[in-house]
């Protein structure tokens, strides 16, 4: 049996601006071969057995060089593998993408290109420059700046040519050579003071835009320490970058926020975090380990029609308790006899995507919350199931007890999750991370035990966020300050705190 081949595209580097087609090919590969240009959090739509070859760091430093890695890909699809060979932008744009297919091509291997948005397109079109304007450029040209070692490619780029016909320059591969571009297009009479922009990490939250002119290009280059990869922007549409740079004006542009949730929940504050230019490091430190055949759980939902109110105090609560009520056969109309108490937004959320709109939603995200809107209307004869973490507090079971009936079923176990360790150790020494973000007191007890406490003291220069006044607690029982608590336990909430900071800090109406 013969594999195939797909040669993707992966685009300029935000997360987002990859296909659907390109996605698909992720995700039924069984090998994917990236190199460094591409996002490797795409990896992570990757099916579990996948295996991973990654075959390049810098542009002249590749880690395997090309022969070798046209051949990997024909290899790996003679063994009857689904090969994705995933490269940064398009695949034909610079990637040498045409070498990969014409190997595949004559070795009669199956393949497709899914194309993908270059770094010339996305990458302008991010630093808030369009490539072409009614006004100031009519054509655009895309160039290598890194001459092949046997000099046959600078022969045949025709200087004369790129200097006088008007349109916007990129050239990509160019910062080791930037003089000679520099210089080649000034003397075949390019105007010396035409705008130069060199973008770099392009549409990433670490992109970073630096202006010049022809003429000290290099100069700026230099002193402005500009490395690959960069684009190298030549052409007077460099002007309108002032008035139409969006991307950077993004709330959270540069920022660095670490995120320490477990996996599942953590996707949405790391995805809101990239969708306001930040930049989301993800440390879970917490696993959810539901139990397993879990008899009590099954026995409590048979017997449900007994029960007058339902308490859920996390949406890991309701999705392991939907989930068994739907693999026993039940869907939500077998609740209908009981009130349904959920604390917080995401927890209404999701008995919301079960088909339940939640009959009590307390004010406060707390069980004190919960209790409050309790205590006055239940009696002796109500019955309430709280379906919940092992180790939760105490207050809410002993405190309704006093009133009524009361079974608290454990459903799951939080468990710190150690994967991560390592780079919770580097995020602390990390200077450029600005933002801590700690949604329960769980993942501030875990954070801690990863980092040691002998480490504590790192956490001080850190901006701490806190979710709400319970994690805002355990963090200043560590000792530790914080810097800004969302103003309702909600995960927007979180978001709110930290773009407001950082709005302020960029008005210059805080010091820190
Ligand atoms: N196939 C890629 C280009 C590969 S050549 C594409 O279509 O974009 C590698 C060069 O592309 C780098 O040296 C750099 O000049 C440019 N490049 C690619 N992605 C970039 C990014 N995100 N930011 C800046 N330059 C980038």
């Amino acid at each position: 049996m013969r594999g195939k081949v797909y040669l993707v595209g992966a685009g300029p580097g935000d997360y987002k601006l990859i296909t659907l087609k390109a996605l698909e090919c992720i995700r039924k590969s069984d090998v994917i071969v990236y190199d460094r240009l591409a996002n490797i959090e795409y990896l992570k739509e990757a099916k579990d057995n996948c295996e991973f070859i990654n075959v390049g760091k810098a542009s002249s430093n590749h880690l395997l060089p090309q022969d070798d890695i046209n051949r990997l890909i024909a290899d790996k699809a003679l063994e009857g593998k689904i090969v994705t060979r995933l490269k940064g932008g398009d695949p034909y744009v610079f990637g040498r993408g045409g070498e990969e297919a014409e190997l595949l091509r004559d070795e009669n291997i199956d393949f497709e290109v899914v194309p993908g948005i270059t770094s010339p397109i996305g990458g302008l079109c991010y630093a808030g420059i369009p490539i072409t304007h009614r006004d100031y450029a009519s054509s655009f040209h895309v160039i290598t700046g890194h001459p092949r070692k046997d000099g046959k490619e600078t022969k045949e780029i025709n200087w004369n040519a790129l200097a006088n016909v008007k349109g916007t320059l990129v050239f990509l591969m160019g910062i080791a050579n930037l003089k000679n571009i520099s210089e080649n297009l000034i003397k075949e009479g390019k105007d010396k003071n035409t705008p130069v922009a060199f973008i770099s990490w392009a549409t990433r939250a670490n992109q970073r835009v630096v202006t010049a002119t022809l003429e000290n290009a290099y100069e700026v280059a230099i002193k402005e320490n500009v490395k690959p990869p960069t684009l190298i922007v030549v052409g007077t549409v460099v002007n309108l970058r002032e008035k139409l740079n969006f991307f950077e004006e993004k709330p959270l542009f540069g920022k660095n926020i670490v995120v320490t949730r477990c996996r599942a929940q953590s996707s949405t504050l790391a995805e809101k975090i990239s969708d306001m230019g930040g930049n989301p490091i993800e440390i879970p430190t917490i696993k959810i380990e539901k139990v397993e055949n879990n008899i009590e759980l099954e026995n409590e939902i048979k017997n449900i029609k007994d029960y007058s109110y339902i308490i859920f105090s996390s949406k890991n609560a309701v999705d392991i308790f939907f989930d068994k009520l739907n693999d026993m056969g039940y869907d939500a109309r077998l609740l209908y006899k009981s009130k349904i108490c959920v604390v917080g937004v995401e927890t209404a959320k999701a008995i919301k995507a079960r088909g339940i709109i939640a009959d009590i939603i307390p004010q406060k995200y707390v069980a004190e919350g919960i209790y409050k809107e309790l205590k006055d209307i239940i009696n002796e004869n109500d019955k309430i199931l709280i379906p919940r973490a092992k180790n939760a507090r105490d207050f809410l079971v002993s405190k309704l007890s006093e009133k009524c009936y009361v079974k608290e079923v454990i459903i799951y176990e939080s468990v710190i999750d150690n994967n991560k360790k390592n780079l919770a150790l580097e995020v602390i020494e990390d200077e450029s991370v600005d933002y801590i973000t700690f949604a329960s007191s769980s993942t501030v007890k875990n954070f801690i035990t990863l980092i040691g406490e002998e480490n504590l003291k790192k956490l001080k220069n850190k901006k701490i966020i806190s979710i709400g006044p319970i994690t805002s607690k355990t963090i200043e029982d560590f000792g530790l300050g914080v810097y800004k608590e969302a103003e309702v336990a909600t995960i927007d909430s979180t978001i709110e705190a930290i773009s407001n900071d950082n709005y302020l800090l960029n008005k210059g109406e805080l010091t820190c």
